[in-house]
């Protein structure tokens, strides 16, 4: 990820105040625009600015009303494809899930999730090749997702808290809707057969979850259990790797919950 010194900060911020417009000041300084939003947005707040976003409250910290729905699904998509940027006294660190271009439908509803998560705080997209950084800034990022820590999330032990897996469990599909778009996929196989001397096509589509934690596999499994969906796990080499569901009405019941990603 890029850093941007202050001095071009100042520069961007220099602009801003004189009214250049974000996407001109992006183009100028070669920012990103999300950038340059975020330090517009952290600016007008400095001086007071910003008209009913005073300094975010949490969840957590100061009761502040939880949307559980939005909630289930963006804890689905961080622990499947989310990050939490490292803490340091220049920048407020902030949650990213890395998504697809392919797949603009799903990047909308991450935002959405967010937006409704953090109904008070910067969010932005930063492009990347191939894919967009949904991204929020907060103060408050460990209070909400406790599972953050140094190194890799398959390295180390991944466990909910008991108020997240009560919401998981009043939200099971929410969640696993999180999981399959961030980390997940729904694919067809197919093959023919002769039936009556005639070659006929049958489809057999199924769901994938591919993460390399143990413990957010179970996460999947357990909510998958939760909701009747029967699951198998399939290996890569001699590793468990994927929770695969390929039974009937096990994948029309995620093709009513989830779908296809979009
Ligand atoms: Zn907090």
């Amino acid at each position: 990820m890029h850093f941007h010194g202050t001095e071009v900060r100042q520069r961007a911020l220099t602009l801003l105040r004189g009214g250049t417009k974000n996407a001109d000041v992006a183009r100028k300084l070669n920012v990103p625009l999300g950038t340059i939003s975020y330090w517009k947005h952290v600016d007008r707040a400095k001086r007071g600015e910003c008209p009913g976003r005073p300094d975010p409250k949490c969840p957590r910290c100061d009761g502040r009303e939880l949307n559980a729905r939005a909630y289930a699904h963006l804890l689905g998509l961080y622990l499947g494809d989310g990050h939490i940027s490292h803490y340091s006294a220049h920048r407020t660190p902030n949650l990213m899930i890395a998504l697809d271009d392919a797949w603009p439908g799903v990047q909308g509803e991450a935002e959405t999730s967010m937006r409704r998560v953090f109904p008070d705080n910067a969010t932005c997209r930063v492009r990347r090749k191939g894919c967009h950084n949904i991204k929020v800034y907060s103060l408050h990022l460990t209070c909400l997702f406790p599972q953050h820590g140094p190194g890799k999330k398959h390295e180390r032990h991944i466990a909910l808290e008991a108020w997240q897996q009560k919401i998981v469990d009043a939200h099971p599909w929410e969640f696993i809707r999180g999981l399959i778009q961030s980390d997940g996929c729904r694919i067809t196989n197919w093959t023919t057969r002769l039936v009556g001397g005639e070659r006929k096509r049958y489809e057999y589509p199924r769901y994938f979850f591919t993460n390399k934690s143990d413990d957010i596999r179970k996460l999947c499994g357990d909510a998958l259990t939760r909701v009747g969906v029967e699951w198998t796990t399939t290996a890569r080499g001699t590793d468990p790797y994927n929770i695969s569901v390929a039974r009937k009405a096990s994948v029309a019941l995620m093709d009513l919950h989830v779908g296809p990603k979009h």
